[in-house]
């Protein structure tokens, strides 16, 4: 297991001990010492840490300040922090304990003790962040497609609401694209449905590719996708819906399917940033416009600004 231990002490005689308590490796691979919070705080950022030991008397920031600065991190109020306190100081471990810190150890300490906390506290800490990770994992299923890997149409709702808020409070315009593939209903039944999938896939994979850190792309239904293009005017999503419409084209289809030629029809709504946007109504102009696309021929772009 790759675990490591900080331990914070003025004192290096202290320092020394624990470290030798813990030298044996079976609970920590790596062990890092400082002798004050600063020093402790850049270790911090630069590695990987499982749990602190943390004296509370210290010189400069002492024990209790750098509780409070690790537990206004996002990225350290994870860490478990056990407090070693000096005997009998009761106001300062009850303290310690408001603060984020997991439990003490008064001083002078008995190694078997101090293990033994150390043990119980590392195992919560593995809990933990099992318990993160599948949260994690939950959240990603729920928030995707499992064949194409793209947001999913729930996900798509979430984040126009917020993007469309964030527009409307900046007065910055944004911009959806609506685009499904034209005849795939011959895709499928030509080649079947397999073949239909991956050509799904490959289509998900160029959106992803062609767009920008802040645009998101989402499978919207069976063979329709869209595009959020946030602060980006009617024009530009324009450009950006012809560049991917030429380049759907020009896609490379599973083997079987050399011959074919795939088309995409694009519906490109804008939304100017003036007037409170609403989400249903942006997605109705952008369908409207797909419609339109498809009326006149497929293989083509249609836009239409939101009136207000
Ligand atoms: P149009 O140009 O008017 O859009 O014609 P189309 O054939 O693409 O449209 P239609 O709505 O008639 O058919 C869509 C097809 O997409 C039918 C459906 O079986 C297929 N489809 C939907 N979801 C999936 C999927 O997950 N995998 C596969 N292989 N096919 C799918
Ligand atoms: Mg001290
Ligand atoms: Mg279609
Ligand atoms: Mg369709």
């Amino acid at each position: 297991m790759n675990r490591s231990l900080l331990i914070i002490d003025d004192s290096k005689a202290i320092r020394t001990q624990v470290e030798q308590i813990f030298a044996d490796g079976r609970l920590f691979s790596k062990i890092l010492t400082a002798a004050d919070g600063i020093e402790a705080f850049k270790l911090l950022v630069s590695n990987k840490v499982d749990l602190v030991l943390c004296d509370i008397e210290m010189p400069g920031i002492d024990g209790l300040k750098f509780l409070a600065m690790m537990q206004s991190r996002e990225d350290l109020k994870a860490i478990p922090i056990i407090m070693l306190t000096c005997h009998g100081d009761l106001s300062t471990k009850i303290r310690g304990l408001e603060s984020g810190a997991c439990d003490y150890i008064t001083k002078p300490f008995e190694p078997a003790e101090i293990v033994a906390r150390v043990h119980v506290q590392m195992q919560i800490k593995t809990l933990q962040d099992e318990l993160r990770r599948s949260n994690q994992l939950l959240l990603q299923l729920a928030q995707t497609d499992p064949l194409t890997r793209l947001y999913n149409r729930r996900h798509l709702y979430e984040k126009l609401e917020v993007e469309l808020n964030r527009c409307f409070r900046n007065k910055k315009p944004l911009s959806l694209i609506m685009t499904d593939i034209d005849h795939f209903k011959k895709v499928n039944d030509n080649y079947g449905h397999q073949i239909g999938d991956e050509v799904l896939t490959n289509v998900a994979d160029l959106l992803q590719d062609e767009l920008r850190t802040y645009d998101l792309a989402a499978r919207y239904g069976g063979e329709e996708f869209c595009l959020v293009l946030p602060e980006t005017d009617l024009e530009s999503a324009y450009d950006v819906a012809e560049r991917i419409r030429k380049l759907a084209t020009e896609m490379k289809l599973p083997a079987p399917m050399e011959n074919y030629q795939l088309t995409m029809s694009f519906g490109v709504a804008g939304y100017d940033g003036t007037d409170e946007g609403s989400i249903d109504e942006i997605i109705r102009v952008a369908d409207d416009a797909l419609y339109e696309a498809k009326n006149r021929g497929r293989n083509q772009v249609r836009d239409k600004e939101i009136s207000n």
